[in-house]
């Protein structure tokens, strides 16, 4: 089996036929691993763009790609995506987080009308294999690549970073780094309509007590210092999505404000708890008047 790890840039491209933003692709790059993770093939290509003949100031800055480049390289979508798909073969396809795979999707939607990349076999979310193999437990951030890379001591240059071809090199630096044949298995999706709905699907945070998502066992605090079961003393309120209550340990003699986040996504429902001092509360209360009344 081989591994075809890609990488995009792309820019926020009005179509004025379809009156809305497209993340129009203007770079591939990609590297191809064998069963031994040997970088045997590599694929970088610049594509022409043809729904916005201008770049985003932010995609320029980021990429230092010039629009001159993109039409000198006379690259259109379905030109580079025809020597693409020979490049992936049957490999795995696999991305830093879902973004580039949702946006190569987008890609070909808009330029093909196919809902479904035909081609693809199979599909591994190499941020999220690789949080899992580095033992990242921080649920309320991703980890970004240059953080993975850092965090196994894989040297790479800021400058080379937001080029197609060099985060895919490093995205599989990573992946060679962290990899683990049996857990690898759990991460490789076959790429059938389960793969389009969960791919599609945006998580969301349950805002109604009454959803059939909020698992009302789950809202309990234990207290940080003494590890006892806390009593809630106020009734839940919603705020900046998530519930919140004031719970007091008797033992201890402090009070603390319990928040709970029930995440949905695809399959499940992910809860994240956290407790705030009301001092800590209080604090920033405070803070934030004083910076009115200098204002
Ligand atoms: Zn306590």
């Amino acid at each position: 089996m081989e591994y075809i790890v890609l990488d995009l840039e792309f820019n926020a491209a009005y179509s004025k036929t379809r009156h809305r933003f497209v993340n129009e692709i203007i770079e591939f790059g990609a590297v191809k691993l064998d069963e031994q993770l040997n970088i045997i093939d590599k694929f970088s290509e610049l594509v022409t763009p043809q729904i916005s003949k201008k770049l985003n100031t932010h995609v320029a800055a980021l990429t230092h790609i010039t629009i001159d480049e993109l039409n000198q390289s006379h690259n259109s979508f379905s030109h580079v995506m025809s020597k693409f798909r020979k490049f992936l073969g049957d490999g795995v396809l696999m991305s830093w987080s879902n973004s580039d795979i949702l946006v190569l999707a987008e890609n070909y939607r808009y330029f093909f009308g196919n809902d479904k990349m035909s081609f693809l076999k199979y599909y591994v979310n190499l941020q999220k294999y690789c949080q899992r193999a580095i033992g990242y437990t921080d649920r309320s951030h991703q980890m970004g690549l240059a953080a993975c890379a850092e965090q196994l001591g894989l040297g790479f240059e800021d400058n080379s970073l937001h080029r197609a071809y060099n985060d895919a090199e490093l995205t599989a630096e990573c992946f060679k780094a962290l990899y683990e044949k049996e857990l690898l298995k759990e991460f490789i999706f076959v790429c059938n309509d389960e793969f389009y709905a969960r791919m599609s699907f945006k998580n969301y945070n349950i805002c109604d007590l009454r959803d059939p998502g909020v698992d009302r066992r789950e809202m309990y605090f234990n207290c940080d210092k003494c590890g006892r079961r806390a009593f809630r003393r106020t009734k839940w309120r919603l705020k900046n999505k998530s519930f919140r209550a004031v719970f007091r340990c008797i033992r201890c003699r402090r009070d603390f404000e319990g928040r709970i986040v029930f995440k949905r996504c695809f399959d499940h429902v992910e809860i994240i708890k956290k407790a705030v001092d009301l001092e800590v509360i209080e604090k920033n209360k405070q803070y934030k008047t004083v910076k009115k009344e200098k204002v």
